[in-house]
């Protein structure tokens, strides 16, 4: 591989000159540093996850000469996750490998979005690498993380609730009637 000529900034990607380089670039962040895909995840038990990722950059040529601009993103981080039956922490990796085209003007994004199953984004001056990877991990955690066997017995709703706490409503009526019978009486 020859050397690149230019080093590239994942906060601050010039996606175009990346493609043009063929740029390869990878590393770790740790999930602090992506604080809307950290709310996802519980506090504690996610305290030490880090995000592995990586980028390649690619430029497909066409027919009339010009070219596509391709990003190949790759991510996946382990996040302990709210199970939704038992509330306890879940383990599961959230993974992403996905190619995303850019093109010249947010227009063009839209209207292809809309047109093609490929995601489409629009070339900007200078693109947050770890902010695109924290939108697509996102949108890759489970609607509905839950463990396939919960490792604590449910609680039943009520049964750490003292029985006699709780009024009996036949009690209630009946208390109700006495009293009517006295006003009568
Ligand atoms: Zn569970």
């Amino acid at each position: 591989m020859k050397p690149k000529s230019r080093s590239h900034d994942p906060l601050k990607l010039d996606m175009a000159a990346f493609a043009g380089d063929h740029g390869e670039l990878a590393g770790d962040w740790p999930l602090q540093t992506l604080p809307r895909l950290a709310e996802s995840a519980m506090p504690e038990a996610s305290a030490d996850a880090v995000v592995h990722w990586q980028a390649r950059g690619e430029l497909r040529p066409l027919p009339d000469g010009t070219a596509e601009v391709w990003l190949q993103l790759k991510a996946d981080v382990r996040l302990a996750l709210c199970c939704q039956r038992c509330l306890g922490p879940v383990e599961e990796t959230v993974a992403l490998d996905r190619a995303l085209r850019f093109v010249a003007d947010e227009h063009q994004a839209a209207a292809l979005d809309a047109e093609l199953e490929d995601d489409v984004l629009s070339l900007e001056r200078a693109l947050d690498l770890r902010e695109l990877v924290e939108d697509e991990l996102l949108l890759a955690l489970p609607l509905v993380p839950r463990h396939a066997d919960c490792p604590q017995p449910l609680p039943l709703a009520g049964d750490d609730e003292p029985e006699e706490e709780r009024p009996n409503p036949f009690a209630v009526l009946a208390a109700l009637k006495g009293q009517g019978g006295r006003g009568t009486g």
